[in-house]
């Protein structure tokens, strides 16, 4: 798979995880159940290493969707964006094929990945 790639699939799992421990709701449903709350700051530790190793110009697009849609990367089923379920105009045989290379669905922008 591509490595920036594989960068934002894991960004965007940590970013869910963030802003679902981030959630004053969460936190507090959990500290009265008696969980301890921290594994944020290492969580955004992860995240700033992670931002380090993607060009800072797709980590720009990728907030802007992601702000935008509320998830920045869709997967593909049968050349179908399941963000925006557009069809791919492109002739992408197999899984392999289409994680090779960093793309976007021409309609929503969204960061493609095969699933
Ligand atoms: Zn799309």
């Amino acid at each position: 798979m591509n490595d920036i790639l594989q960068n934002l699939v894991i960004l965007q799992d940590l970013d869910e995880m963030i802003s679902e421990l981030n959630n004053d709701e969460i936190i507090t449903q959990q500290e009265e159940m008696g969980f301890e709350i921290n594994g944020l700051e290492k969580l955004i530790e992860a995240r700033e290493e992670l931002i380090k190793r993607i060009p800072l110009e797709i980590f720009n697009h990728y907030n802007r969707v992601r702000s935008r849609y509320g998830r920045a990367i869709a997967p593909v089923r049968e050349n179908i964006c399941l963000g925006c379920f557009i069809k791919i105009p492109t002739q992408i045989s197999s899984r392999e094929m289409g994680n090779q290379v960093l793309r976007n669905c021409e309609n929503c922008g969204r960061y493609l990945y095969w699933v």
